[in-house]
């Protein structure tokens, strides 16, 4: 296993957050807790581009099922009236498809956190997948709003400005997909040596 310090996620600034001028404060959130940018860029993607970085299978299917489940449990409100049925994996598949039209409704910014359990750490600072839950502090909990029940109705993805890798295998995955070798960089900043 490598260090903890060494640990890398990928991390995205959606449309909502580019165009409402958020690039700059949701970097500096990953930099002031001591996390490290290693590799940044700006694009437009293609739905076939975003096919290929959600790859929709059966467990984050599932998941997101199971997350809209409870958001609708929690609101009294009927699952199958808003959705249309309460098949956890179809509910998956039509947020993919909202989602994929939402990531690509404008540019996005794209970079590899690296650091302390970057991970985990970037989730934290980022908060809740809906913004409604979103503890104040986090990314989301600070200046976004939604909720997947107002998304569901309108049909749309919820919008919260990030998206950070889940897991190792995400993780793994998505900085494949975004980033070649050459476009990662390896440096060290001046107060590693004090923080850690
Ligand atoms: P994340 O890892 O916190 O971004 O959340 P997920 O991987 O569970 O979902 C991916 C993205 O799909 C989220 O960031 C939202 O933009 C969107 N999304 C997730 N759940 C829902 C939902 O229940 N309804 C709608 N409309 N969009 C959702
Ligand atoms: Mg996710």
């Amino acid at each position: 296993m490598s260090h903890p310090k060494e640990e890398r996620t990928l991390v995205l600034v959606k449309p909502d957050g580019v165009k409402r001028g958020l690039i700059g404060e949701i970097l500096s959130r990953f930099e002031k807790r001591g996390l490290k940018v290693i590799a940044l860029k700006m694009s437009w993607p293609t739905k076939e581009y975003i096919a290929k970085h959600y790859l929709g299978e059966d467990d984050w299917l599932e998941m997101i099922g199971e997350k809209n489940r409870i958001a609708f449990e929690k609101q009294g409100l009927d699952l199958k009236e808003k959705m249309g049925t309460t098949d956890h994996k179809e509910i998956g598949r039509k947020v993919k498809g909202w989602l994929e039209e939402y990531i690509t409704s404008g540019p996005v910014v794209a970079m590899i956190i690296q650091g302390m359990h970057a991970i985990s750490t970037v989730r934290k600072i980022t908060g809740h997948t809906y913004p409604i839950e979103s503890a104040p502090g986090t990314i989301r909990g600070d200046f976004s709003v939604d909720t997947p029940i107002a998304a569901n109705i309108e049909k749309r993805a919820v919008r919260n400005l990030i998206h950070a890798s889940g897991d190792e295998k995400e993780a793994a995955h998505e900085i494949k997909h975004w980033f070649g070798p050459e476009e990662i960089h390896s440096y060290k900043r001046s107060d590693e040596d004090v923080m850690f």
